[in-house]
């Protein structure tokens, strides 16, 4: 087994928002990968007085323990009962209606002898390796379509019609990607947030598979040192148009 993991905040002044984790639960049975962007969101009141950070660590710590713990759940119920218990834990103090509450997207993928399941919710990317070398990226492809027809605005966010992101409504799971591959056919996974997932994405410095010999050659630090290359020789967004010159990214890679 390897499990390479790496996270690098894209403004050392700000906080990581990304996390990135991986369980083996004791049984030895297989393990679990978690990695959640939480969404920066602007200048402006959240209605939480805890910050992203805070929630992006209780939602993602609720969610590997969930999945390490409780095999008899799906990766989605799992989801939702994390969602339910990190809303609980500040529901008295923060208004959890805000439109801009503190919000995640989500990677989740849990393996065992038999079979490898997945969960992706929003704009971070799932990339399973099969044993033939042909890559498989599991997206959830809302944002990008949305940002296709225009500038994507808070009234889309968690909106019918819009793009989903865990916050406080555990009903959101509904919306998910889910799934589940054979464990045999499965030689990697790795899982990015978008300020990694730059690379294949925005940067166009390869394909998804190339992504994924990059991981297993270099490794996931490696990875976001050629993101940051590459947007330090583009430092005003001329050649990639870009809200954040650097954005915080995580990546994580695991042959089970
Ligand atoms: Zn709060």
């Amino acid at each position: 087994m390897r499990i390479e993991l790496a996270t690098r905040p894209g403004d050392p002044q700000r906080p990581n928002e990304d996390f990135v984790s991986v369980a083996l639960p004791a049984g030895g049975h297989g393990g679990v990968l978690v990695l959640l962007d939480g969404v920066t969101p602007p200048p402006a009141d959240t209605g939480c007085t805890h910050g992203v950070p805070w929630f992006t660590s209780r939602l993602g710590g609720a969610l590997l323990e969930l999945c390490a713990a409780r095999r008899e759940l799906t990766l989605a119920a799992c989801l939702a009962e994390a969602i339910a218990r990190t809303a609980a834990a500040h529901h008295e103090s923060c208004d959890l209606s805000h439109v801009r509450t503190p919000q995640a997207t989500v990677v989740a993928a849990r393996w065992d002898e038999e079979r490898v399941e997945h969960l992706v919710l929003s704009d971070s990317a799932l990339l399973i390796e099969h044993q033939d070398g042909s890559v498989t990226p599991v997206l959830d492809g809302r944002i990008e379509a949305l940002a296709a027809l225009g500038p994507v605005t808070d009234g889309q966010r968690n909106a019918e019609g819009g793009f989903f992101t865990a916050a406080a409504d555990p009903a959101v799971v509904a919306r998910a990607v889910t799934g589940t591959t054979p464990r045999t056919d499965v030689r990697a996974l790795a899982a990015l947030t978008d300020g990694a997932a730059r690379w294949v994405e925005m940067f166009g410095e390869g394909s998804w598979q190339d992504c994924v010999g990059v991981l297993r050659k270099e490794g996931p630090d490696a990875l976001i040192d050629r993101v940051r290359a590459v947007e330090a020789a583009d430092p005003d967004g001329g050649a990639f148009r870009r809200w954040k010159r650097h954005d915080d990214a995580a990546a994580a890679f695991v042959e089970p």
